[in-house]
């Protein structure tokens, strides 16, 4: 019998199936947990649909105090939270914690906001206002690289504007999600927020349900493409969250012995499994032996290993698919370029990948091109600033991108000319809960966080009253 249960119309239920998840660090089960049917995640539904009306009446204030008792018992369940997380993921305990704080601390943003009738005209012949009306039932899917902080870039904002949720996490990383399940049930009214997990098999099941109004979708482009062909039957609603392929341009003037450890933590974070890693280093020509020589010092220093040992710098692959992926552009990357550090597999048990740098490489190679999510780093030469920009921007992606020099001025102008949702100036993948973020081309449609993202889950309404 499980202890991961679904949590459907305020009620821990078990799974009509059960299915184990595996801890990426030692291949070895952490836990067997629920599994939900098809019938299930129609009871879930039901549920939302049912518990809609009353939760979209309740009062602003009556849903943030609901919010904030979520913030407050993730907080107090901080510890074994992120235990479970870097089990079920692999990421060094420290960042897990700081993941599931950061969870808490969205939800407390959230319970912030307002969303205020706008009253345009209020005048002898009319009254106007525009309001903002709830959707109705919700479906929130997310990635396995964030499973907690990317769960609360959508389900604060979904339950604040009135909406009732159907969460479902990834197949491989569903454990803490179920356990904030069984934390929750009894802070939140039944079916307000109903937790399904799957084997892969009910994303496209919510997409296409009749009675779910919108799809809040983080993941892959090839899936969110899925996502919009299906939710085009029932005109539902849509935000999709997708890949990236961001390029970092450093400038002439920087230090690369400064330089080299922020570059490297740009694109290494969660073993490179962010969607806003830095995925293709740009730098000039002038600097870039001594880049690279930095950059393999940063890789040769790493610790990796697993997350639950003290000192580990980067984790292991979170699942067996991706890292034959990752193994996939490294031996196609060894054709292309010159692998400087890394180059393989670390041990012969858990998905360990070493931190890799691979330099004389340039678009046309899939590592280059594609979306490698992974610790492989490739290590672009460029001459002219303005080129790097027009290279950078020749992707189909357009999630993030920074520019780095000692001259910001320089490094600001260059920067509003990258085609990307975000653009930072000597930083990279700063996010904040308050700040709209959301990608151009294929990397997504819509966006999330800060008043935007709220709206992303409202419907405009038009009062018009006569006098
Ligand atoms: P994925 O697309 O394979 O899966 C994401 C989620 O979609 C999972 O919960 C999965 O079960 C579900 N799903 C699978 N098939 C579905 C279908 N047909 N319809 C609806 N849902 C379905 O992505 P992944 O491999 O888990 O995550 C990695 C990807 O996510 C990367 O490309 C990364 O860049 C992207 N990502 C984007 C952001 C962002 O905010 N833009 C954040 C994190 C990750």
């Amino acid at each position: 019998m499980s202890d991961y249960k679904l949590l459907i119309n305020g009620q821990l239920v078990a799974g009509d199936m059960t299915m184990p998840v595996i801890n990426p660090a030692t291949e070895e089960p952490v836990a067997v947990c629920a599994r939900a049917s098809k019938g299930q995640l129609d009871q879930a539904v039901a549920a939302a649909k049912i518990a809609f009306p009353a939760w979209s009446r309740t009062t602003m204030d009556e849903r943030r105090a609901v919010l904030v008792a979520i913030a407050d018992v993730i907080q107090a369940n901080l510890t074994d939270l992120a235990r479970l997380l870097t089990q079920e993921q692999g990421k060094p305990l420290a960042d897990a914690t700081g993941e599931i704080f950061g969870a808490s601390a969205f939800f407390r943003y959230f319970a912030s906001l307002d969303l205020p009738a706008t009253v345009v005209t209020d005048d002898a012949t009319s009254r106007i206002e525009i309001r903002r009306k709830p959707l109705g039932v919700v479906g929130c899917i997310v990635p396995w690289n964030f499973p907690m902080i990317l769960m609360a870039f959508k389900v604060p904002a979904a339950l604040l504007a009135g909406n009732t949720v159907i969460l479902k996490p990834a197949a491989t990383t569903p454990l803490t999600a179920l356990k904030l399940g069984e934390l929750i049930k009894d802070i939140v009214p039944p079916g307000v927020v109903n937790i399904i997990s799957d084997a892969n098999d009910l994303g496209g099941e919510m997409t296409t349900h009749p009675d779910i109004r919108k799809i809040s979708f983080t993941g892959s482009t090839e899936t969110g493409k899925k996502v919009m062909a299906s939710a085009a039957d029932a005109l539902k609603r849509i935000s999709l969250e997708l890949g990236g392929n961001d390029a970092l341009i450093v400038l002439d003037d920087v230090d690369p012995k400064e330089m080299a450890p922020k570059v490297y933590g740009a694109a290494m974070q969660n073993a490179g499994q962010v969607c806003i890693a830095a995925k293709r280093i740009y730098v000039h020509e002038s600097m870039y032996d001594a880049m690279c020589d930095e950059l393999v010092k940063c890789a040769n220093a790493a610790v990796v290993g697993d997350g639950l040992e003290q000192g580990t710098q980067m984790g292991p692959l979170q699942n067996k698919a991706q890292f034959e992926k990752v193994m996939g552009f490294i031996e196609s990357a060894k054709q292309d370029g010159k692998v400087i550090a890394g180059g393989g597999r670390k041990g012969d048990k858990g998905y360990f990948i070493n931190p890799t740098i691979v330099r004389d490489i340039a678009e046309g190679s899939k590592l280059v091109d594609e979306e490698q999510f992974g610790p492989v780093m490739p290590v672009i030469k460029y001459s002219d600033p303005a080129d790097a920009v027009r290279r950078a921007n020749a992707s189909i992606y357009g999630l993030g991108g920074s520019i780095w020099a000692k001259d910001s001025n320089r490094a600001w102008d260059l920067a509003t000319e990258m085609e990307s949702g975000s653009v930072w100036v000597n930083k990279h993948a700063d996010l904040q809960p308050h700040l709209p973020f959301g990608g151009a081309k294929f990397s997504g449609i819509g966006s999330e966080l800060g008043e935007d993202g709220l709206k992303e889950f409202t419907q405009v309404q038009v009062l018009n009253m006569a006098r």
